[in-house]
């Protein structure tokens, strides 16, 4: 099963990923999650892209594609996977049909996740994560927050606020959003595959989505 998953920033695109990678046990990639982990070990990639993802821009494409290429042929794809925060522009949406058409393999799903605008921001500016960075456990200060105030359940850290997750970067995310990635929805929703679901509640949206992939 090969699968897209597209939504703006907080519409819950790594939370439904994850689910479904455990219903399905098919490979979750996240380009955000890649991206991160490039920036903490310091890499060529990482210093490349460490500056436009604080300001809440999108890394250029052609470090994108390079990576998701790479990313795609490893063996754990081979069953299907779930791209979190990948494509993300007309361009990368471009590139993967075509790195996909070589590959010889299929689209089965383009999810759309559905959420308010004010719901978006709730949630992007609730969001803390362990200053520790090789234990960096995430919380929500209103649905998980941790036992003690400002400190770290998993390792007694302290908890911050992540520098893209800060209000007016969220809302330049926000803004990246509506002009470069929304337009994938028309990219996609003449085929098939295309299906928009809203994710208010993640179970009630995975009970859709797994509804519709039934028989699949
Ligand atoms: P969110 O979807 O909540 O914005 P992600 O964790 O997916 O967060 O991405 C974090 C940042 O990584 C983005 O703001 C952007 O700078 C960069 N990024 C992630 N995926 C891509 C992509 N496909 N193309 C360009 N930049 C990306
Ligand atoms: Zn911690």
């Amino acid at each position: 099963m090969r699968i897209i998953m597209l939504g703006a920033p907080g519409a819950g695109k790594g939370t439904m990923s994850a689910l479904m990678e455990k219903k399905y046990g098919i490979v979750q990639i996240s380009t955000g999650d890649i991206l991160r982990a490039e920036v903490k070990e310091g890499t060529s990639l990482g210093r490349k892209a460490a500056d436009y993802m604080n300001r809440g821009d999108l890394v250029p494409d052609e470090i994108i594609l390079g990576m998701m290429k790479n990313r795609l042929q490893k063996k754990d794809c081979s069953k299907g996977f779930i791209l979190d925060g990948f494509p993300r522009t007309i361009a990368q949406a471009e590139s993967l049909d075509g790195i996909m058409k070589d590959l010889g393999i299929r689209l089965d799903g383009v999810i759309n996740l559905e959420v308010p605008q004010d719901l978006l921001i709730r949630r992007l500016t609730s969001r803390r994560t362990c200053s520790n960075s090789s234990c960096q456990a995430v919380f929500n200060i209103h649905t998980m927050p941790p036992k003690k105030e400002g400190v770290c359940d998993k390792c007694g850290s302290q908890i911050i606020q992540r520098d893209d997750e800060k209000e007016d970067v969220i809302r330049k995310r926000l803004a990246t959003y509506d002009e470069k990635t929304a337009p994938l929805i028309d990219y996609y929703s003449g085929s098939d595959v295309f299906f928009s679901v809203p994710c208010i509640v993640a179970d009630e949206a995975m009970d859709k989505i797994v509804e519709r992939f039934k028989g699949l």
